[in-house]
Parts: C-alpha cells; sequence; structure tokens
C-alpha cells in the first residue's frame, strides 16, 4: 500500500475516539524508550509510546506499520535515534510535516560505518558518555513539546544523568586495567563502546542479522583471529552465533555474549534497565579480557 493511502485510512480512523492520551511522545525503538520512561517519570497524562516491539532488536530494516503511523499522526512529538538508525525518516517527514522530531544523537560525532550501506554507524548509545548527551537532548526536545511539564522533566534529567555519569565513570574504571583490549563482533554495534573505553574492535563481521559469512569472509575471518593470538568473540542475543561458533571450533578462541540494549522487557520495565544491561556487559567484558 502506498504511504499516502495508509495515511488517508490512519486519518479516516482518527475519527474513531483517540486512544492515545492527549500528550505522548512517541520513540523510535528501545533505547530511545528507555531514556525517554526516565525523562517522563511520574509525569501525570504525560504518556511514552515506543514503535518497534522490543523483539526488533536494531532498526535497520524497519518498516513502519499502520499502527506506527496512526500513533505518530497522535503524537506532540517524536524522538529518534538518528545517524541513520530511521531509515523510514524521510518518510515521516514527507507524512507528517508538523510533527517535531528529536534527534538524540545531534552533537555526537558520528563513526564510520563499516557496512557501506548507510554512511554512518548508528550504534551511538553503547558509550554511557554519548547516553548523557542524547537524555539532553531528548529531554530539550520534550520540554519544547510539554513546557507545561518543564519543571519536572528537568529534575528527571538531572536525576539521570547523574546516574548515567556515574555508570560512565564504573564503566572507565573497570575497564582501564584488563590486559587484552581487542574485541571480536559480529554485529556492528560495539564501536563506540571501544572507543570511549579502550577497547578495539579488532574485527566485525556479519554486521546485520541477515548478512551471512561467505566461506571466503569465514576463512579470512579464521586466519584474523589466529593472527591476533585469539581474542574474544562477542555475539548478541538478538542475533545468530553460527559464524562465532564455526570461527571458535576453527581457532580455539573463546564466545561471550554482550547486549546492545536494543531488546528488553515489554512491561515493569526498571527504569535503571540500560544501566544494569551496561554493568552486566562490564563484568563479561572483565572476564572475557582478563588473560
Ligand atoms: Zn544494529
Amino acid at each position: 500500500m502506498k504511504l499516502r493511502k495508509i495515511l488517508a485510512a490512519v486519518l479516516a480512523s482518527l475519527m474513531l475516539p483517540a486512544l492515545c492520551a492527549a500528550e505522548t511522545a512517541v520513540t523510535s525503538f528501545y533505547p530511545i524508550y528507555l531514556f525517554a520512561l526516565n525523562l517522563t517519570e511520574g509525569i501525570e497524562g504525560l504518556e511514552v509510546y515506543n514503535l518497534a516491539p522490543p523483539g526488533t532488536g536494531c532498526l535497520h530494516d524497519y518498516q513502519l506499520t499502520t499502527g506506527d503511523l496512526k500513533a505518530l499522526t497522535e503524537a506532540q512529538v517524536f524522538l529518534i535515534n538518528g545517524g541513520g538508525m530511521e531509515s523510514y525518516l524521510a518518510h515521516v517527514e514527507e507524512a507528517l510535516p508538523q510533527l517535531p522530531i528529536v534527534d538524540a544523537s545531534q552533537g555526537i560525532a558520528l563513526l564510520p560505518s563499516a557496512s557501506g550501506e548507510t554512511p554512518f554507524n548508528a550504534h551511538v548509545w553503547l558509550d554511557a558518555g554519548n547516553a548523557c548527551v542524547m537524555v539532553n537532548n531528548l529531554a530539550e526536545g520534550l520540554k519544547e513539546a510539554f513546557p507545561q511539564h518543564a519543571e519536572a522533566l528537568e529534575a528527571n534529567r538531572a536525576d539521570y544523568l547523574s546516574r548515567l555519569e556515574q555508570l560512565d565513570e564504573t564503566l572507565r574504571d573497570g575497564l582501564k586495567d584488563v590486559p587484552r583490549r581487542d574485541i571480536v563482533t559480529f554485529h556492528e554495534a560495539f564501536p563506540y563502546f571501544a572507543e570511549a573505553y579502550g577497547l578495539r574492535v579488532a574485527a566485525v563481521v556479519a554486521l546485520e542479522p541477515d548478512d551471512a559469512l561467505s566461506p571466503r569472509q569465514l576463512s579470512d575471518l579464521i586466519d584474523t583471529v589466529t593472527a591476533l593470538g585469539n581474542p574474544p568473540l562477542f555475539t548478541e542475543p538478538q542475533y545468530q552465533t553460527m559464524a562465532a561458533e564455526a570461527v571458535a571450533g576453527a581457532t580455539g578462541a573463546k564466545i561471550y555474549e554482550l547486549d546492545p540494549c536494543v531488546t528488553g522487557p515489554e512491561t515493569e520495565i526498571p527504569r535503571d534497565y540500560y544501566e544494569q544491561v551496561m554493568l552486566r556487559n562490564l563484568q563479561v567484558l572483565q572476564n572475557a579480557l582478563k588473560e
């Protein structure tokens, strides 16, 4: 169905009583949702609605649904990750030119993407310092959209920022003395984390879930891992592990799991879920890089 037709259907459905609260901020995916929940905590009447269900993972190939467009039509503001993560953004801008869009990664120096499909790597939220910048950008956008809640938003921002700054320090301290620095990952999610906390992504493979490794890529990767002295291999809970297992089988390198925090509980979400995930990642890395 053409976008215009979808939009017409959405607008027609709006003749029905609205399902959303009168004040709604829509987020594009899970990390932004977590940040926005913290910023709007305890603010009566201000709802946050997340588009991509938590099982989606990264948004790389995400297509907007009719329900998504309906939610955006009813929202006062759309909070996005930016950096190219929301590949559908131009459609939203075209369909809803009045809707304010807040780009959380504004001001963050983007790293190039290794995939070549997009110019930049959009996984900025995995550096807790970047998370602080994102929370600041989101807070500004929310205050502009909901000036009546400026004071409460400001208080929540201050509280959340102090927790995130603490997290950033804990990650930095926790990784400053690990004897190994090389990691091999199977999704392009951790370069910002590595840059912030002094690790080196020695190889990134199978950038997104649909990408399979060719036999040639696999044998090149095995050579690389062997030449690096079998650095730990990191898979992610949202992605297949076959390539990692093949490399581990051929080289003896060990497999660990890092969570890019793109999925999580759908209801009763702990407000510190992002912090919990990042601290678990810290423990995994300390263990994997200790010798
Ligand atoms: Zn991704």
